[in-house]
């Protein structure tokens, strides 16, 4: 309702305003009206209408086929991506926003193998992207082609194997990297007006000042409205030195009442169905954003992995479970099964004890309500910066009892 209307607003001012100072206007705006995704023949169309030219660059990914393109920051406003489909079956989902800093991605899933047949940008009276795909065999699908042409595109690294990295002891400031999720292209949840990745980011600058108040060192995977590929957040964590990573979420869950703030940690395979299906979307979330998944699976690194993931795991158990603890004992709404495990993603840093922490569910209209309370922020992001010390000491305790 209230984007409704700043959208009315906006079209209001930018017709107010004479032509020149829209010119001056650094950010290409998307035009909706005259961008369509339309079927001829064999060929899709797919037409980008911009307010002014940008870079830009197209490339495609295999598992599952999709079509990227990167441009040089486009405000997309509020227009919904699904608008644009419908025109045609090959494309059957479509994503953008915001990638990093300054650059904006498109990401369309596909039906099945395609070719890209052209991609121009039109300059004549008005700009305008067009690219044109067309079906072709497995064997002639040529995925990433275009992807690595230009060092303009500064995409994110591959995880590295594992550094070894000395266990906290208490001897140093704690080092706490916290990894508010989504952002950017990936909103994550939204429920009730409200929107996941805005509201951990807020919560999470807020977590950040307040174990900073406490002495610690902490780094975050994102401080604006970014996407961060999964893999990414975990690089940083091991960048940075993390002795603890703390992943922050509100996601919603359609099946049950699900409600209260839960703590998962590393395990093989999620306990139950609604948190199953919270993993796969958070990975899903990722192949949408673009996220190219090949090539990772090395054989040696996984056996490294394992053998140091064996010894994090018991501690990653204790983060959560001293957590779910802090934050009962400050009389905060827990879920009637606080503390899980589940794969994510972002739990598989082989060395860092990593928990994340859903602090309530935006499908939850009190959670909603708490979230988005002033006074149960404070109270939650002190009682996580209570349990970060309380498992910090008894850690550090263990770490000392092990070297002697
Ligand atoms: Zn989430």
């Amino acid at each position: 309702m209230f984007g409704r209307l700043l959208l009315l607003l906006a079209t209001f001012v930018s017709l107010a305003l004479p032509l020149r100072a829209q010119d001056l206007s650094a950010l290409a705006r998307y035009e909706p009206d005259r961008s369509a995704i339309t079927q001829q023949g064999r060929q899709t169309e797919i037409t980008l209408g911009l307010s002014q030219p940008v870079i830009y660059r197209v490339f495609l990914l295999a598992a599952p086929y999709r079509l990227v393109v990167d441009f040089r920051e486009v405000n997309f406003g509020t227009n919904a991506p699904r608008d644009l489909l419908g025109g045609t079956d090959a494309i059957t989902n479509l994503r953008w926003g915001a990638f990093r800093p300054g650059w904006s991605r498109m990401v369309a899933q596909l039906n099945g193998p395609v070719r890209l047949v052209s991609s121009e940008e039109r300059t004549d009276d008005a700009t305008e992207i067009r690219i044109k795909l067309e079906p072709v065999p497995v064997e002639k699908f040529a995925p990433r082609k275009g992807a690595a042409d230009s060092a303009l595109w500064d995409l994110p690294q591959p995880a590295q194997v594992p550094n070894a990295h000395r266990r906290q002891d208490g001897s140093r400031p704690l080092v706490v990297v916290l990894d508010p999720g989504h952002g950017g292209i990936d909103p994550g949840a939204e429920d009730g007006g409200a929107h996941e990745a805005d509201i951990v980011l807020g919560f999470a600058r807020q977590l950040r000042d307040q174990l900073r108040r406490a002495g610690m060192t902490v780094v975050m995977t994102r401080d604006q409205d970014v996407f961060v590929p999964l893999e990414t957040r975990v690089t940083v964590a091991r960048a940075a030195g993390a002795d603890l990573f703390l992943s922050l979420h509100a996601d919603s869950i359609a099946e049950g009442q699900a409600s209260g703030s839960t703590i998962y940690r590393l395990a093989d395979h999620a306990e139950d169905e609604a948190t199953r299906k919270l993993v796969a979307r958070h990975d899903r979330d990722d192949i949408l954003a673009g996220v190219d998944l090949d090539g990772q699976g090395d054989q040696v690194a996984h056996v490294l992995v394992d053998l140091a993931r064996r010894e994090t795991q018991p501690r990653s158990v204790r983060l959560s479970q001293v957590l779910a603890g802090a934050i009962k004992g400050a009389g905060l709404h827990m879920h009637k099964h606080p503390v899980q495990g589940a794969d994510f993603s972002v739990l598989k840093s082989p060395d860092i004890p990593s928990v994340l922490i859903e602090l309530g569910f935006l499908s939850s209209p009190a959670d909603r309500k708490r979230l988005q309370d002033p006074d149960w922020r404070a109270r939650m992001a002190e009682a996580i910066t209570r349990g970060v010390e309380t498992w910090a000491q008894s850690d550090a305790a263990e770490a000392k009892l092990l070297r002697q």
